[in-house]
C-alpha cells in the first residue's frame, strides 16, 4: 500500500515504527514517543502531519539555501526527465546537463577550481577526496604520502572514510574506525576548551597542533589535511581569527594538500560562494553537496584544483573511481536551477550584507540570556552554548545533551527548529529568510 499523508498521523507513526530504521536516531526510543511527520514545506515553513507550521531554522540538514518548495526546481527536474532521465558519465560519455553543472561550477569557485568529479552526498565526496589525494601523491612519485590528518569533533560523513576523516569519537567507537592512515588533531573550539589562553592565543596554538603532528610523521608521510572552515555538526565552532592564517602559512610552508570540506560553509552559507573564501585560505579539494541542489536532488561533487588535477589527470592514467549517479542528469538539472536561483536572487551577497548582518546583532543580542555563555555567529550558521552560570565557559550541566534535546523539544512545540549538538543549540535556516521571519526565530529562541 502507497503511504500518503491522507492517512491518519497515528497510522503513519504506527507504520514509521514497524518498518523504518531512523538514521542517527535511537529508533527504539523514538518509538516510545512517536515520531514528528513532516507532510510539506514552502520557503522557510514547514507544516507537519497535526497541521502545525514550523519554523526551519535548520534548512533541513542545512542545505536548503533558496527555500523549500521553489516550482522552478521541480520544473527543471520534470524537464530533464522526460528528455533524459538517466545516463552515466563512465567509459567517455557524458550529457549537456553534467556539462552545464562543471562549467557553472568552474565560474562561481575560486580560480584555481576547473574541473568537478560529482557523486550522490557529502559522505561519498570525502570517499572520494580520500582516494583521490593518495591517488594524486602515487601520481607524483610520492607513494609513501598516505596519511590524512582530520580534527576532533569535524564531521565529514557516515561512510568508512567520512567516519574516519571525522573526529566523532562515538561514531569511531561503532566498528572500530577510523580505517588506518587517519590522524586527528584538537579542534579550535575555544569556548570549551580554550582554558585560560584567550581566543588569539588558542587560535594559534590549535594550528600549531597541526604543524607538531605533520612534523611528527614527517612531511614526506602526510598526504593532506581536511577541514571544514566552520565545523557544523560539531557544534558550529567559529575558529578565532588567528586560526585559519595560521594554518594556511603552515600548510603553505610543507607539501600537504588541503581539503577544505564545503558541504555546509559552500554556497553561500558565510556570505561567500565558499567558506574558504571568508576565511582568505586556498584549498586544493573541495567537497561539496548540501547546498548545491538545496537539497531538492541528492547530489555532491569534488572541486579539483588545477594543482591536483596536473597529478590525477595529466599524469595519472584511469582513476578507477565512480559512482552509478555520478553527475546524474535529474540532480544536475536540479543543482544548475539551484545555482541560477542563487545567483539571480543575490543570495551570496544578502547574507553577507543584509540578513546576514541582520540576524546576527539580533541573535548575540540572546547573549544576554541568563543560560547563554556564548551566542556566536558567521553568516547565516549560529550557535547558544549554554551554561549554568554566566560569566565563566563551565558546563557544569554533565554535557550529555539532556539539556540540549530538552531546549530541541520545547523549541519545536513552539514551531522553530533548531538542532541540540550537547549542551549547545544551533541554527542554520535558509538564506530566503525574511527579516520578520529571522525577528521570528529569535523570539521563539528566546
Ligand atoms: N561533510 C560535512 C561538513 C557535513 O556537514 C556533512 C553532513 O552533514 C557531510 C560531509 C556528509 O554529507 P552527507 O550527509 O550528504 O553524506
Amino acid at each position: 500500500t502507497a503511504v500518503s499523508n491522507r492517512y491518519p498521523t497515528a497510522q503513519l507513526r504506527a507504520l514509521d515504527a514497524a518498518h523504518h530504521f531512523h538514521p542517527f536516531t535511537d529508533t527504539k526510543a523514538l518509538n516510545a514517543e512517536g515520531s514528528r511527520i513532516i507532510t510539506a514545506a514552502k520557503g522557510v515553513w514547514l507544516t507537519d502531519s497535526d497541521g502545525n507550521r514550523i519554523l526551519d531554522g535548520m534548512a533541513g540538514l542545512w542545505c536548503a539555501q533558496v527555500g523549500h518548495g521553489r516550482e522552478e526546481i521541480a520544473d527543471a527536474v520534470h524537464r530533464q526527465m522526460t528528455e533524459l532521465s538517466y545516463y552515466n558519465t563512465f567509459f567517455k560519455t557524458t550529457h549537456p546537463p553534467v556539462i552545464a553543472l562543471a562549467e557553472k561550477l568552474a565560474e562561481v569557485s575560486p580560480p584555481q577550481f576547473n574541473r568537478t568529479f560529482f557523486c550522490s552526498s557529502g559522505s561519498e565526496a570525502n570517499d572520494t577526496v580520500f582516494r583521490m589525494v593518495r591517488f594524486y601523491w602515487d601520481q607524483m612519485g610520492k607513494p609513501e604520502k598516505k596519511i590524512i590528518i582530520g580534527r576532533w569533533n569535524g564531521y565529514h560523513g557516515s561512510t568508512l572514510a567520512g567516519t574516519s576523516l571525522g573526529g566523532m569519537k562515538a561514531m569511531h567507537e561503532q566498528g572500530d574506525l577510523p580505517v588506518p592512515g587517519v590522524r586527528h588533531i584538537p579542534q579550535p573550539y575555544w569556548f570549551g576548551e580554550g582554558g585560560d589562553m584567550s581566543p588569539a592565543e588558542f587560535g594559534i596554538w590549535a594550528a600549531r597542533e597541526l604543524e607538531k603532528a605533520i612534523d611528527h610523521h614527517g612531511e614526506d608521510k602526510v598526504a593532506a589535511f581536511i577541514a571544514e572552515p566552520i565545523q557544523g555538526a560539531g557544534g558550529v565552532i567559529i575558529p578565532p581569527e588567528t586560526y585559519w592564517p595560521e594554518v594556511q602559512r603552515i600548510l603553505k610552508e610543507r607539501d600537504i594538500l588541503f581539503v577544505a570540506d564545503e558541504v555546509i560553509c559552500g554556497f553561500g552559507r558565510l556570505g561567500t560562494w565558499f567558506g574558504s573564501e571568508y576565511y582568505g585560505i586556498e584549498p586544493d579539494l573541495m567537497p561539496i553537496a548540501k547546498g548545491l541542489t538545496s537539497g531538492y536532488l541528492p547530489m555532491g561533487g569534488v572541486l579539483v584544483s588545477d594543482k591536483v588535477a596536473a597529478g590525477v589527470i595529466d599524469k595519472g592514467g584511469e582513476f578507477y573511481h565512480g559512482y552509478t549517479y555520478s553527475g546524474h542528469p535529474a540532480c544536475a538539472a536540479a543543482a544548475l536551477a539551484n545555482l541560477e536561483i542563487i545567483q539571480r536572487e543575490k543570495l551570496v551577497e544578502r547574507v553577507a550584507n543584509d540578513i546576514g548582518p541582520y540576524l546576527q546583532a539580533r541573535w548575540r543580542a540572546l547573549g544576554e540570556h541568563p543560560l547563554v555563555g556564548e551566542a556566536r555567529m558567521t553568516g547565516l550558521v549560529g550557535a547558544l552554548e549554554l551554561v549554568p552560570e554566566k560569566g565563566n565557559r563551565k558546563k557544569a550541566f554533565p554535557n550529555t545533551g539532556t539539556v540540549g534535546t530538552m531546549c530541541r523539544d520545547i523549541s519545536f512545540r513552539n514551531g522553530l527548529i533548531m538542532r541540540a549538538v550537547r549542551d549547545s543549540m544551533i541554527i542554520s535556516p535558509p538564506l530566503v529568510i525574511t527579516h520578520g521571519e529571522a525577528d521570528q526565530l529569535v523570539a521563539i529562541a528566546k
